[in-house]
């Protein structure tokens, strides 16, 4: 059996222009939040404040950010993919018998969720 966990969403502020969609430089207050799914060892998944720093300290790369500079046509879906990407590869590292299953960037009153 495999349990999912989704510890506290970590929030950023950033912005970013989308030349097709919205051109004019605009900020937005974004929240992530993960779920990893694996199984229970010594009574938990995971422990959720050590998950919870891996998504901080990929989500420090764009706080305050022009996401544009770093992120390439930065629409919520291409924000959202880059973190799973970042976030994928060190859970796996720290957490070899957990998998991410989820990702969901909430960017001002929209969400976007990424799934394997
Ligand atoms: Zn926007």
């Amino acid at each position: 059996m495999r349990i999912a966990i989704e510890p506290k969403p970590v929030t950023f502020e950033a912005c970013h222009s989308l030349p097709k969609f919205c051109p004019s430089a605009h900020g937005h207050s974004y929240r992530v939040s993960v779920k990893i799914a694996g199984p229970v060892d010594h009574g938990i998944v995971a422990d959720f404040q050590v998950v919870r720093r891996i998504v901080k300290a990929v989500v420090a790369k764009l706080d305050h950010r022009m996401l544009n500079d770093v992120i390439e046509n930065p629409t919520a879906e291409r924000v959202a993919v880059w973190i799973w990407n970042r976030i994928e590869d060190k859970i796996r590292r720290s957490h070899p018998e957990c998998l991410l299953v989820g990702l969901r960037l909430v960017e001002g009153e929209h969400a976007v969720e990424v799934t394997p």
